[in-house]
């Protein structure tokens, strides 16, 4: 059982790592990320609506996400745990999914900040090449993580839930050291 919330900016490794350790954990891993792309590719509503904001690499509304992530940390699956990758991404959402994990009775265990330098995070998104990984909209996004996201590095750390993880290593020696912090984790 672990819940954990991986944070960290674009081209940190979040989902690789959120991916492997779900896997080994046997509980959900829930990316905002993904479950917006996949909207997009469907030609949804929310997918509609979503789309220009994340061609730019800008933040899509709140009021886009926070029904969603409720929607998925209500469902059964979840009770023995999830990892969050992409969300909360601005303290308003850090502040919704404290009192939604109030509200169902949760507590989150951790919450992992990847840590990757900046020149490392540039070279990583240029190779892989998704829709959003042009230069000038991966410059964009690294500008609103540090303005947006870094602040939750402080709110989790002022909370005691912030753990710092070395993710400019190899995908093994991150997903060895995440296992570990997992195993850690007491109930
Ligand atoms: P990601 O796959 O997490 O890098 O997310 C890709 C894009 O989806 C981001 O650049 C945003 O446009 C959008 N996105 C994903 N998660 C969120 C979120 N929690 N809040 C707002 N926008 C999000």
């Amino acid at each position: 059982m672990a819940r954990l919330i991986f944070l960290g900016p674009p081209g940190a490794g979040k989902g690789t790592q959120a991916d492997t350790l779900a896997h080994l954990c046997n509980i959900p891993h829930i990316s905002t990320g993904d479950i917006l792309r996949g909207a997009v590719a469907q030609k949804t509503d929310l997918g509609m609506k979503a789309q220009s904001y994340m061609d730019q690499g800008e933040l899509v509304p709140d009021q886009l996400i926070l029904d969603l992530v409720r929607d998925r940390l209500d469902q059964p699956e979840v009770e023995t745990g999830w990892i969050l990758d992409g969300f909360p991404r601005n303290v308003n959402q850090a502040i919704f999914l404290d009192h939604l994990l109030q509200e169902i009775e949760q507590t989150c265990d951790r919450v992992v900040n990847l840590e990757v330098p900046d020149e490392v995070l540039v070279a990583r998104l240029l190779s892989r090449g998704r829709r959003d990984d042009n230069e000038e909209v991966i410059r964009n996004r690294l500008q609103v993580y540090r303005e947006q996201t870094a602040p939750l590095i402080d709110f989790y750390r002022d909370r005691q839930k912030l753990v710092s993880v070395n993710g400019n290593r190899s995908i093994e020696q991150v997903n060895a050291e995440l296992q570990q912090i997992t195993r850690g984790i007491k109930h």
